[in-house]
């Protein structure tokens, strides 16, 4: 841990080519602020992304980043939180990477319960490829893929987490920078997969979800709700639509995936000898022989 670390440490010389307006910029800096409030240097972290408008956030500052294929970064995250527990290993990808191509990757992380921190751009349609919907589009949403409406029913992050065994589930909207920090700081403190889902307006193909619309709907958690009381987060987790609730919605204890790996029990397989003979505790030379 660093303690003196500061946002100018996270910078990085290339400007975003995301919309003017764009959600993604303000959650670009609640990834940096909530970095340097966990006290974290750039090197302590990981960010692993996918294909779309947000998964280009990992190239916009200082830190460790892996911009791996479309619907892939929850694997590619998983690896490298094996290989190297003491990492700080988080996603940033957006609804279709994460919910649609990746849909798979989610739900298995829920029950698993891999240390990893997901941050999903959720802006409810595809930008980077010009405006298809998604599959956190509302029914009957028009685009180029759905002239007529959309006819699917929209994917429900919340409660699918919350049924598939997820240990830390939150909501953050891109308008309000301040709480989605704090929400980002307490999922990457959290022991154990993360999900948090961030309203995100896409000013150029989803413009009716926009911060008008969802600063109308959004509230946040009273200040004595009990996150860890399940009958309390089952029900908050249906609230939907006309009231969206924002904070931290549900959090337990359970031992990481990656505690349990008995191979990992001899600590990160990334601090141990390249050397096979000394890893392994065999003697190679007497092993060839006994072929001979
Ligand atoms: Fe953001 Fe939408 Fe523009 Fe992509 S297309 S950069 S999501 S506003
Ligand atoms: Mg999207």
């Amino acid at each position: 841990m660093a303690e003196d670390v500061t946002l100018e440490d996270y910078e990085y010389p290339t400007d975003p080519t995301w919309c003017p307006g764009c959600g993604d910029f303000a959650i670009l800096r609640s990834v940096k602020a909530s970095l340097v409030d966990l006290g974290l240097a750039p090197h302590e972290s990981l960010l692993v992304s996918g294909i779309g408008c947000g998964s280009k956030l990992p190239h916009y500052m200082n830190v460790n980043g892996y911009h791996s294929i479309h619907g892939r970064p929850v694997p590619v995250a998983t690896g490298a939180k094996l290989a190297n527990p003491d990492m700080n290993v988080v996603v940033t990808a957006g609804d279709g990477d994460s919910y649609g191509i990746g849909g798979n990757h989610f739900l298995h992380s829920c029950r698993r319960n891999i240390g990893i921190t997901h941050i999903v751009e959720d802006n409810r349609v595809y930008g980077l490829t010009k405006g298809q919907y998604s599959p956190t589009s509302h029914k009957g949403f028009v685009t180029k893929t759905s002239p007529e409406g959309s006819i699917e029913p929209p994917v429900r992050p919340v409660p699918t987490a919350l049924t598939s065994g997820a240990t830390f589930i939150a909501r953050a909207f891109s308008g309000h920078v301040q709480e989605m920090n704090e929400i980002f700081a307490a999922a990457m403190n959290h022991d154990g997969y993360a999900l948090v889902d961030v309203l995100q307006p896409c000013v150029t193909f989803n413009p009716g979800k926009s911060y008008d619309f969802y600063t109308d709907l959004v509230y946040d958690l009273d200040e004595d709700y009990d996150p860890t009381d399940r009958e309390a987060a089952e029900e908050k987790a249906k609230e939907w639509g006309n009231r969206i609730p924002l904070g931290i919605i549900y959090r337990e204890d359970r031992p990481t995936y990656e505690e349990q790996v008995p191979a990992l029990q001899e600590g990160p397989v990334a601090n141990r000898s390249l050397d096979p003979e000394e890893r392994s505790g065999v003697d190679l030379e007497e092993v060839k022989g006994s072929f001979m």
